[in-house]
């Protein structure tokens, strides 16, 4: 059975002020919450406060990024442990604006993936296929394509901290959403690759995220499918009502 994951992508939003009041609201309504796990991303600066204000709760504190190396002369970046130091649990690796606003590719991704494991943070390695991409009936080779080079490298024992997030490029930030049929098809692809790289045990474990659009209004749907284990949730995670809806999304 896999444990679902919300988990929050604040990107370049909020400031500490706002950032921990939004944690301090999204504690408070989920409060009760069991039997599934929440993580928040914030932004950097963003990391130390808002960790303090989650550290008695279900919520595990993430980062949106960082870089493969563990110290030195790599200005503007920032190395696991740094993120280790302020409580990080998890980390999110290839985001679809890493990729296509910063031109990160699958070898540096791929780099980030095996580092963050090497250090102890869960990577959260994100996938999806550009609208062309979809258009032109590409979308599995090129899931299928993220999916194999982003774990190229990753063991047995490292592939049980990785989650797979599949955020199609098309569906992030526009309101528009893959149906929960299109979602779990892409889904168990993915399922499939981790199968044929470790087994059908891990590939039955390994959690699937959905991201794109995700709000109150369609959770529960994509919950409902099999292969989707959990969302990755961008704008609707900036406020605590719609997030926590989320988080407590019904069973359909
Ligand atoms: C994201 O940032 O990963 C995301 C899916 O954003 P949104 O929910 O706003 O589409």
């Amino acid at each position: 059975m896999r444990r679902p994951l919300i988990a929050a992508n604040w990107k370049m939003f909020l400031n500490t002020q706002s950032g921990v009041g939004l944690a301090e609201d999204i504690v408070r309504l989920i409060g009760d919450v069991r039997e599934r796990d929440v993580l928040i991303c914030p932004s950097y600066p963003l990391l130390a406060d808002v960790g303090r204000v989650i550290e008695k709760s279900i919520v595990m504190l993430g980062a949106q990024n960082m870089y493969f190396e563990k110290e030195g002369a790599f200005t503007g970046e920032v190395s696991p442990d740094m993120l280790l130091s302020v409580g990080c649990d998890s980390v999110l690796l290839g985001h679809s604006e890493r990729r296509h606003v910063f031109n990160e590719e699958d070898l540096s991704i791929n780099r980030k993936v095996n580092f963050a494991l090497q250090s102890g943070l869960k990577p959260v390695l994100c996938v999806g296929e550009l609208l062309e991409e979809r258009e032109a009936g590409r979308t599995d080779e090129v899931v299928k394509n993220q999916v194999q080079r982003g774990l190229e490298g990753v063991d047995e024992k490292g592939i049980e901290g990785v989650v797979i997030a599949y955020e199609p490029v098309w569906a992030i930030g526009t309101g528009k959403t893959a149906t929960p049929e299109d979602a779990d098809s892409v889904h168990g692809l993915i399922r499939e690759v981790v199968g044929s790289l470790y087994g059908g045990e891990r590939a039955e474990s390994i959690r699937i995220l959905y991201g794109g659009s995700v709000k109150p209004e369609n959770i529960d749907g994509l919950m409902a499918k099999r292969n989707i284990d959990g969302a990755l949730v961008g704008g609707a995670s900036l406020k605590a009502e719609s997030f926590a809806r989320i988080v407590k999304y019904e069973d359909v």
